[in-house]
């Protein structure tokens, strides 16, 4: 077994190159090599010793999975299925706009969440992500965009992929490290944005390890919904994860975390609980993104109309809560927002989950073919 060098960190190579009795500047030589210049042949990294370069051809690897589809949307949305190791795959979209290009990754096989409105959750869950498959979303997508040396076409990362990024802590946190590293991709820590259902200790730590900019899926004002829509509550409910953002929020006066809302026609849409919202947000130093809901097939829910997303936007605003709607993009190759699913192996029990007699290892096919859920 051939070390795959992908998912390696500082440390790690530290360790790794210690071993081998070579000079620690060889860390940020192959750092350099592998994420920045997107090098992962050994002999092309022309400042290593020829010796260690074949060594290296031995007994270690840069490992990147298989583009399994290339789908592009009409409104410029692409959307990548990934083919991991196992046979797995999930999925990876980039959003580009005329000011920034956001790469939105997956941090996990499916999710264990079971939101009530997502495709994701539907899907059920298989397994965690590792550190190297996180990173190797952002490795191809800078490589498939890049048509000069130069160009840095994503200027955001965002974890709104498939799974909750904060259930899968330990590989999450030393990609975010190497998302962050200047030898590594870069990117501030206000331009990577991870986003979560609510893990109340999971913030916590993240605050403590590796302060990036927090998104925190809320789409609803009071418990009882929110327990309907996003089951976590019942665990961490609205208090206890307000306190957390809070806390989380006073890491750098700048910094306003972001609470995501869906928008579900007759469900959570009303001025009443817009009021109700503005209520729990204030004195906070929030920003609300409010998605309008994206249909996913099998599931009742509806997209409210135009005016009365508004009509819920403008209380918010006049409430002094800065408020954006965010644009349905990608729709047509199913990369908005809960139309992710991937294709895997189910371990959970999904014939219980969605009441169907389906078998829980059947292959799941991809959202793209249309014939998902
Ligand atoms: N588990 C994390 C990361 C996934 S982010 C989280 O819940 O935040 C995916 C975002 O898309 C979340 O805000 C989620 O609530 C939202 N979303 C899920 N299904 C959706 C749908 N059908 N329409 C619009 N947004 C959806």
């Amino acid at each position: 077994m051939r070390t795959n060098l992908m998912g390696y960190g500082r440390q790690e190579l530290e360790e790794f190159f210690a071993e081998l009795n070579e000079p620690s500047f060889r860390v940020v030589q192959t750092l350099k090599w592998i994420h920045q210049r997107g090098i992962i042949c050994f002999d092309e990294m022309t400042d290593l010793s020829k010796s260690l370069r074949s060594q290296l051809n031995e007994i270690a690897t840069v490992k990147i999975p298989a583009i399994e589809r290339d789908l592009l949307s009409t409104d410029g949305t692409r959307k990548w299925l990934i083919r991991l190791d196992d046979g797995n795959c999930v999925e990876t979209v980039f959003i580009p706009e005329s000011t920034r290009g956001t790469l939105c990754i997956s941090s996990q096989v499916g999710c264990s969440l079971t939101c009530s409105f997502c495709a994701t959750g539907r899907q059920g869950f298989n397994r965690n992500l590792a550190t190297d498959e996180i990173l190797s979303q952002v490795w191809l997508a800078r490589n498939l965009l890049r048509t000069n040396v130069n160009d840095r076409p994503i200027t955001n990362i965002v974890f709104m992929g498939m799974g909750e990024p904060l259930l899968n802590y330990s590989n999450v946190i030393p990609a975010l490290e190497l998302l962050l590293d200047d030898c590594g991709y870069g990117f501030s820590r206000r331009r990577i944005t991870l986003s979560t259902a609510g893990v109340v200790p999971g913030i916590r730590q993240l605050l403590k390890d590796c302060p990036v900019s927090l998104a925190v899926s809320l789409h609803a004002p009071d418990d009882e919904l929110r327990t309907q829509l996003v089951p976590l509550n019942k665990k961490y409910p609205i208090r206890k994860l307000l306190d957390a953002c809070y806390k989380y929020a006073a890491y750098d006066r700048r910094w306003r975390v972001t609470f995501e809302y869906i928008l579900l026609s007759g469900v959570n849409d009303s001025l009443k609980q817009a009021k109700a919202l503005v209520k729990i947000l204030s004195d906070f130093p929030a920003k609300v993104n409010l998605i309008p809901y994206n249909p996913v097939s099998g599931l009742e829910y509806e997209r409210p109309n135009q005016r009365t997303i508004d009509a819920f936007r403008d209380v918010l605003i006049q409430a002094g809560i800065v408020t954006v709607t965010r644009k349905t993009r990608g729709e047509d190759v199913d990369a908005a927002c809960g139309q992710l699913v991937g294709m895997f192996r189910d371990r959970t029990t999904r014939s219980s989950r969605l009441g169907t007699s389906s078998s829980p290892n059947e292959i799941q096919t991809t959202s793209s073919s249309g014939a998902a859920l």
